[in-house]
């Protein structure tokens, strides 16, 4: 085992988009970095980030992953739940298997990394966990619904965490991204039971997907909020990411939601 002078951090989908941005910057906030990909032979060497193999959809690829980073550094510091997928379409045109296809990466995967890491991290008596949500976790997405519906439940689920292992020194907290440009669009699962009376409207919604993704924010902003729920002194439970994200969180405490949801049908371009 190596004994670390530097803090170790965990990274779940460090390949690509927001969990290589996070990577990087965690590794120039002065982390040792571990970060993880489900297949690490295709992923391009990230300077300063040590890669092993993770599906976080696996109870036993976690629990070998979580167990060789313990092997190998003794801690684990800073875990960041980034790996996440997506899943367009009308709510009715996405099978059952789907939705749950989405779910056991959003929020069970998350819920696997946590129940490895916190042992370790209780036992060090202290940790931070920090779970990527999403604006889709406190507004609606039309044409996202299982996907903001798993953002939600992480929302859920680590605010209530967070109350259980503060007295063991443990954080869990919140990072919320609006648009931002990676693959994540297409990385997205599509519906696979289509209906045509769907058809115009999911076309609508996959140009207004497409294209917040595309102008979205770089994903260096949405890390440098990770850096700092990994670092400040007194963390937020929640950070939301970028200037749009920002805003929107705070419209949907002070607005009234009927014209909070009419501002979103605007959006969506949704008829009626
Ligand atoms: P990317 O598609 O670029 O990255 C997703 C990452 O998740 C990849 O590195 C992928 O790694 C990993 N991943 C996917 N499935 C699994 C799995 N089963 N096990 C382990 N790793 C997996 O998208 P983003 O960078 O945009 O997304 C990162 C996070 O940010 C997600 O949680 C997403 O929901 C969230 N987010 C993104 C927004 C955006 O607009 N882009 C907005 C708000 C939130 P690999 O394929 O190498 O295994």
């Amino acid at each position: 085992m190596m004994t670390a002078n530097r803090p170790i951090a965990l990274v779940t989908g460090a390949s690509s988009g927001i969990g290589k941005a996070a990577a990087l910057a965690l590794v120039e906030a002065g982390f040792d970095v571990v970060g993880t990909s489900r297949d690490t032979s295709r992923v391009a060497p990230v300077d300063g980030v040590a890669f092993l193999d993770l599906d976080v959809a696996s109870d036993t690829s976690v629990s070998a992953t979580v167990q060789q980073v313990v092997d190998r550094f003794g801690r684990i510091d800073v875990l960041v739940n980034n790996a996440g997928i997506g899943l367009t379409g009308a709510a009715e045109e996405n099978s059952v298997a789907q939705a749950q296809g989405v779910f056991d990466i959003n929020v069970f995967g998350v819920m696997r990394m946590v129940k490895e890491v916190l042992p370790h991290m209780r036992a060090r008596g202290g940790g931070r966990i920090i779970n990527l949500s999403s604006i889709f976790g406190l507004i609606p997405a039309p044409y996202l619904a299982a996907y903001a519906a798993s953002k939600h439940a992480v929302e859920g689920y680590s605010e209530s965490l967070d109350h259980e292992v503060r007295e063991h020194g443990v954080r869990v907290l919140l990072v919320e991204p609006g648009g931002t440009s990676t693959s994540f669009e297409a990385n997205s699962t599509q519906p696979d039971t289509p209906l045509p009376v769907y058809d115009k409207q999911r076309r609508v919604a996959d140009q207004v997907i497409a294209a917040a993704v595309r102008d979205g924010d770089d994903p260096a902003i949405v890390a440098k909020a990770i850096i700092a729920a990994a670092t400040d002194t007194h963390p937020k439970v929640r950070y939301t990411a970028g200037p749009m994200a920002g805003r929107i969180s705070t419209l949907r405490r002070i607005v009234p939601s009927r014209i909070f949801y009419s501002q979103i049908r605007k959006y969506n371009r949704l008829a009626g």
